[in-house]
């Protein structure tokens, strides 16, 4: 089999990969910083010629209205074999806090079996196994099972902000039989996971005007519904006394739990009063939506949150004022198949519908992401848990994430493609946070995993 010889050369040369990861997180690419621009283009360069040495075709810095997306592919479509599409990111988020780094964020550190620096988790790290075990095939056998092509965006810590644009323009080049991401971590230090689903977005600001000018509550109250009044009666009715969101027609489209995936869900283990006391510190759970466990609820459920509420006076003292105007902001984390237009409508009716005839109100759509749910039977999928069981030699879990990666959506409406998100980092790599790290012997076996799961995405599609 090829694949070990590929691991095998792989072994033999981790002191030249973990040299290269080093040189990779040395440069500071910070996304979000426009002094970091020259880095920003520097990383994906970096990642280009890394590209070319390997001996990827088409390498090609693919302009976006920010950083470029760093394009290289192996093999062609009019090859048998199936084609990988793997989706990574070299920008980072920023370092700071500085000051609370124990080693500083740009000079990578090898300390306890880890490689401490700022993206060496997400998403560097995670994205250079592909590429290793990419090269370790063709330096061992000349080619590789599966045909490659790399999209590394530059956008990520931004939101993927013109991703579905870049996507959509370049459909044809990207045409593939799965997408792989691998920018997450495990479920535990032991267990892999894959996540299967995530939830979409819709982000609203409701502005609600009342008298045309702020009045005094001495002359006028009593007089005048009071627009703070009005946005919390509003806000009430966003929500029945079942935990509910009471939008009509909400819930229509939402594909219910399978009992597979509700039963997988109870068995693996959750901890709820250490998420209570340790993760949130409130004095105790909201039950939320009925008939849902809390896992579901904040993973396989749509739910809607208030953010903020802006009016009147909020300054130290006292001002007995009736304000003009007040402002909610409000989000729905969606989950499939609700469409986050429709949903869109059908909030902006159900404002329209509970407002009272005292106010003016106008509501704003300020962003919408999609939600995806990949089908955990697919061949794709398949693939990667038998990777897995083979790279780190146990079976990840499937679950759901509650938060919103609109490109995952992206790649699956556009490409038609199953997105498997398979992670290689752990739960205590402080993405984001101060001392981010990624374990030596994760980025190992996730190269490992990465060589298996090539090989097993190749036999998958040749079986009945
Ligand atoms: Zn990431």
């Amino acid at each position: 089999m090829s694949s070990q010889a590929a691991i095998e050369f792989a072994n033999a040369h981790q002191k030249h990969y973990l040299q290269q990861l080093i040189e990779f997180l040395r440069i500071p690419s910070i996304g979000t910083s426009p002094a970091h621009r020259a880095d920003m283009q520097r990383a994906a360069q970096w990642l280009a010629n890394l590209m070319e040495r390997i001996g990827l075709h088409s390498v090609q810095l693919i302009p976006t209205d920010l950083h470029p997306v760093v394009y290289g592919a192996w093999g062609s479509d009019e090859h048998e074999a199936p084609t990988l599409l793997i989706y990574g990111h070299y920008d980072v988020q920023p370092a700071d806090p500085e000051e609370q780094w124990h080693t500083p964020p740009f000079e990578p550190t090898i300390q306890d079996g880890n490689v401490y620096a700022r993206g060496a988790s997400d998403d560097k790290g995670q994205l250079l196994t592909h590429l290793v075990a990419a090269e370790a095939y063709l330096r061992t056998s000349g080619k590789i099972p599966v045909n490659l092509k790399f999209f590394i965006e530059g956008q990520e810590e931004c939101g993927s902000f013109g991703m579905e644009e870049v996507i959509q323009q370049h459909s044809d080049m990207l045409r593939c039989d799965a997408v792989v991401i691998s920018d997450d971590s495990f479920w535990d230090a032991a267990t892999p996971k894959i996540t299967i689903g995530t939830r979409g977005l819709v982000y609203f600001e409701v502005d609600i005007q009342g008298p045309r000018h702020d009045l005094h509550s001495g002359t006028y109250g009593g007089a005048v519904h009071n627009p703070l009044q009005v946005a919390a009666e509003m806000i009430a009715r966003l929500h029945d006394a079942q935990g509910r969101v009471a939008i009509p027609g909400f819930y229509e489209h939402v594909q219910p739990l399978s009992a597979e995936e509700r039963h997988e869900l109870e068995h693996i283990p959750f901890d709820e009063e250490r998420f209570l006391h340790e993760e949130i510190g409130a004095p105790a759970l909201w039950p939320g939506e009925v008939g849902y466990s809390l896992r579901e609820r904040i993973t396989a459920r749509p739910t809607l949150e208030i953010h903020g509420i802006r009016g009147g006076f909020v300054q130290e003292g006292q001002k007995t004022v009736i304000p003009a105007d007040a402002t909610i902001k409000l989000s729905m984390r969606l989950v499939p198949d609700q469409d986050p237009l429709e949903i869109a409508r059908l909030f902006e009716e159900h404002i329209r519908r509970i407002t009272p005839p005292t106010v003016r109100v106008s509501v704003r759509l300020l962003s919408y992401a999609y939600p995806a749910l990949v089908d955990r039977h697919a061949p794709a999928i398949q693939a990667a848990v038998e990777a897995y069981h083979l790279g780190f030699g146990s079976r990840p879990v499937f679950l759901r994430t509650g938060g919103t990666l609109p490109v995952v959506a992206d790649f699956m409406r556009i490409l038609q493609a199953p997105v498997v998100m398979m992670g290689f980092g752990l739960p205590d790599d402080n993405l984001h946070a101060p001392n981010e790290k990624l374990s030596v012997s994760q980025f190992f076996g996730g190269v490992r995993t990465a060589i298996h799961f090539m090989e097993c995405m190749a036999r998958q599609s040749t079986s009945p």
